[in-house]
């Protein structure tokens, strides 16, 4: 494992101060940064770079930070799934999905996820470590290089909690919304959270556009508790108070995810106390068949279940989706890819996607 870093956590800023601490004109900065830009991070493909340059771009930063392990390509609906191995070996996995309306890419925030859901592959897959901003940012720039295609959303709502690596998070947005780096508005970003409140207030205090996803699973603390033990400290009621404030403040609308579990939260009096739970917040709900996986100890509810559930929430008023399916024939939920390769031994696959206003 090398101690050098990885290429793409140099900020505009430290490009300046790398090129003029070794006597370089400033423009080359910005030539290294439109080779990172377009997902080129080998100083050896940087083909207007002179060779002094690449060398110090070689003995400064790691070759093998961010290498693509495992592609798999949907034959259904042109989804694919990466593999990528990081630096000190952790893994973490990235998806891209083709929609009418352009690109949208699914990242990951962190190595692994700490929130214990226990219908998440990650969190049986364990904790692995904070993803870096610049990290996050390839996971962005490379689909589109190995695609030549733009991507035109993302969503961080792959491995980890988002809210969980804050301080990274907020550097990657601001970093994919710079005008010298892939100038994606920030209305093209979604950020999922299982509902850390403290982060959610300070969220809502920064000036960004990006839109918010919260997974609810549940309606009532008891049950949401013993699918998500984030309740024991981030109960609803605060919770909720929460996503109130935050539609005020913000003016927008929140994504509610509440995955189906057969027998578990799918009944229609599960559906009316979510009405009663979400009434008149500035929001919408995303039903989601939950993914079903190895070792996993929930099914996900039949289809007319879904129907049901969905029909009951729209009888009171709710403003109510369900997830597209995408890329079936190829995919892992959340975690299961990364960790099928772990294990040496690779499992079927099924996925999830994002719907086409970049609610998930
Ligand atoms: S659902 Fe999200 S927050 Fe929960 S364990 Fe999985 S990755 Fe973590």
């Amino acid at each position: 494992m090398s101690d050098k870093s990885f290429i793409m956590d140099m900020t505009d800023e430290q490009w300046a101060e790398w090129t003029r601490e070794r006597g370089f004109p400033r423009f080359r900065a910005d030539q290294i940064n439109g080779w990172l830009v377009k997902g080129v991070f080998d100083p050896r493909e940087m083909s207007n770079l002179p060779q002094s340059i690449v060398a110090e771009l070689e003995n400064s930063f790691a070759p093998d930070s961010f290498v693509l392990e495992k592609e798999s390509v949907s034959q259904i609906d042109g989804t694919r799934k990466y593999v990528f191995r990081l630096g000190d070996g952790n893994r973490i996995e990235t998806v891209l999905m083709k929609y009418r309306f352009g690109n949208s890419v699914c990242i990951s925030s962190q190595a692994g996820c700490k929130m214990g859901c226990s219908f998440c592959a990650s969190a049986h897959a364990g904790f692995g470590r904070d993803l870096s901003a610049g990290e996050m940012l390839a996971q962005v720039l490379l689909p589109g290089k190995l695609t030549n295609e733009r991507v035109s959303r993302v969503v961080v709502m792959g491995i980890g909690e988002p809210f969980d690596n804050y301080t990274n998070l907020i550097s990657f947005i601001d970093r994919i919304n710079a005008p010298k780096g892939l100038n994606l508005g920030a209305r093209h970003i979604t950020v999922s959270t299982c509902g850390l409140v403290p982060q959610m207030i300070e969220f809502m205090c920064v000036d960004k556009q990006v839109n918010l996803s919260v997974s609810l699973h549940a309606a009532n603390d008891a049950l949401r508790t013993r699918l998500m033990p984030v309740n024991r400290t981030n109960q609803l009621d605060p919770l909720i108070r929460t996503c109130r404030e935050y539609t005020r403040k913000t003016g927008r609308r929140i994504t509610f995810e509440y995955a189906l579990l057969d027998g578990i939260n799918d009944t229609r009096e599960d559906a009316r106390q979510l009405a009663a739970l979400l009434r008149g917040i500035n929001g919408h709900i995303n039903l989601i068949a939950a993914n079903e996986f190895p070792g996993g100890q929930y099914h996900r509810s039949r289809p007319e279940v879904v129907q049901a559930f969905r029909e009951e929430l729209e009888s009171l008023g709710m403003n109510v989706t369900v997830r597209r399916e995408m890329g079936s024939d190829i995919m892992a939920a959340c975690g299961q890819l990364r960790r099928g390769l772990a294990d040496n031994n690779p499992v079927e696959y099924t996925t999830e996607d994002v719907g086409e206003n970049g609610e998930i």
